[in-house]
């Protein structure tokens, strides 16, 4: 392993820096970001937090951090104003001072010259970094970012514009830490998506695989539908792929029709990618369900082609009735129609699926939070559509 002085990393630790992130007037998205790039590099992150502009808060939880983790990266607060916190914080959570570096001071008039303009005293704040410190040169904004190595590990802190930081992320910092750490591995993931089982259930079928430590095999829920996701630590991304394969095998064979993508697709993006193949066209009515069947449908690029639009469903109608009616109305091939009504402890989803000769109908209970109850019954009834485009004939 390493022969440097720093210990081999397990982990590192993302902090968001701004108060608009506490505001909650922007996401989160540089941490995102930063989590997947670290994968490739074999990295995990073991924690994310957010902080408001505030030197002392942010210095006491830079030091928390870097008690825990032997790579810190903080974005944002590298701006040249005063609520530009970042680097007067981490240089008092090592307890330095912060330095004038006249190389950044350098990068920095001659940016602004490129663009016919003079640097401000400000901007001369943005060539102050903690004393030590090693400079990053920004080629894509002015705020210079900076690496702090300290005696358990080191704390980098780039910009909060997504575009500067990913750019130094990639060009700078990944670099710099597979040097630093030795960093020969790489995280790999595949995702499996599931409908259409509950997460006991998935867990019972392949709860074995759970215990596994590479790859490693869990689950995230989301309303009405389970990711799978197997995750490989390997030399390299062969090696990875190598270690994935039988188990991915493995799921595949326990969870197999319940499996509707790989990746990131969406099940209406399944489900009309399966219509657009097979040269099939859908309509649906829908009550009780916010809408989400249409509204999930709609925005979808293969819409124009595929989705023959909405109606709503009259209180008198059966689901069954209809499906066959709005089919019929809209000169679709498959009628799906969705009904949710509630009870004061009891939810149902009725659906209904119409191809011109037969009505498909299905009922289920719900008993989840009333916020994800569209989502579920039209995540229900586009898997019963789905399941009877891959097995049935066609409408
Ligand atoms: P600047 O020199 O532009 O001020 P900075 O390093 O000070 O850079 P911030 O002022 O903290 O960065 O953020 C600049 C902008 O970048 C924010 O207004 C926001 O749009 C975006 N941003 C900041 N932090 C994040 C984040 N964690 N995720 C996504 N976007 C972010
Ligand atoms: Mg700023």
């Amino acid at each position: 392993m390493s022969s440097s002085s720093v210990p081999a990393p397990m982990h590192a630790e993302l902090i968001a820096i701004g108060s608009e992130l506490l505001l909650g007037e922007i996401a989160d998205t540089n941490s995102a970001q930063i989590a997947r790039q670290l994968r490739t590099i074999g990295l995990e992150v073991a924690r994310i937090s957010a902080i408001g502009d505030d030197v002392d808060a942010i210095a006491g939880l830079v030091r928390e951090a870097a008690a825990r983790a032997p790579i810190v990266i903080t974005t944002g607060g590298l701006g040249p104003t005063v609520d530009d916190p970042t680097r007067e914080a981490v240089a008092r959570a090592f307890g330095r001072e912060l330095e004038f570096r006249p190389e950044l001071w350098d990068q920095i008039t001659a940016r602004f010259r490129k663009f016919g303009r003079t640097p401000t005293a400000n901007n001369r704040l943005q060539a102050h970094i903690p004393a030590g410190a090693l400079p990053v040169e920004n080629p894509v904004g002015t705020a210079p970012a900076f690496i702090v190595e300290h005696a358990a590990g080191v704390v980098a802190s780039l910009p909060g514009v997504p575009r500067e930081m990913e750019y130094l992320l990639a060009h700078t910092l990944l670099p710099y830490l597979r040097r630093r750490f030795d960093l020969t591995g790489v995280l790999k993931a595949r995702i499996l998506r599931t409908v259409g089982l509950g997460e006991s259930l998935i867990d019972e079928k392949i709860g074995e695989l759970e215990k596994l430590a590479n790859p490693r095999v869990g689950l995230a829920a989301h309303a009405g539908q389970v990711d799978v996701r197997i995750s490989a630590k390997a030399a390299g991304e062969a090696e990875a792929d190598a270690l994935i394969a039988p188990v991915e095998a493995q799921v595949r064979a326990a969870l197999g029709e319940f499996i509707f993508a790989e990746g990131q697709a969406s099940l209406e993006e399944v489900v009309t990618n399966l219509l657009a193949e097979r040269g099939l066209s859908l309509a649906v009515a829908e009550a009780g369900s916010d809408g989400r069947l249409n509204a999930r449908l709609a925005v979808l690029p293969l819409a124009a082609q595929v989705y023959r639009g909405a109606l709503p469903l009259a209180d008198g109608h059966a689901p069954a009735e209809a499906a066959a009616l709005v089919r019929a109305e809209r000169g679709a091939g498959f009628g799906l129609a969705v009904r949710v009504t509630r009870a004061a402890d009891q939810q149902t989803i009725e659906i209904a699926l119409a191809d011109g000769r037969t009505a498909e109908t299905r009922t289920q209970g719900y008993g989840g939070p009333p916020a994800y109850l569209g989502q579920w019954a039209s995540t229900a009834g586009l898997n019963l559509l789905r399941l009877r485009l891959l097995r049935g004939p066609a409408a």
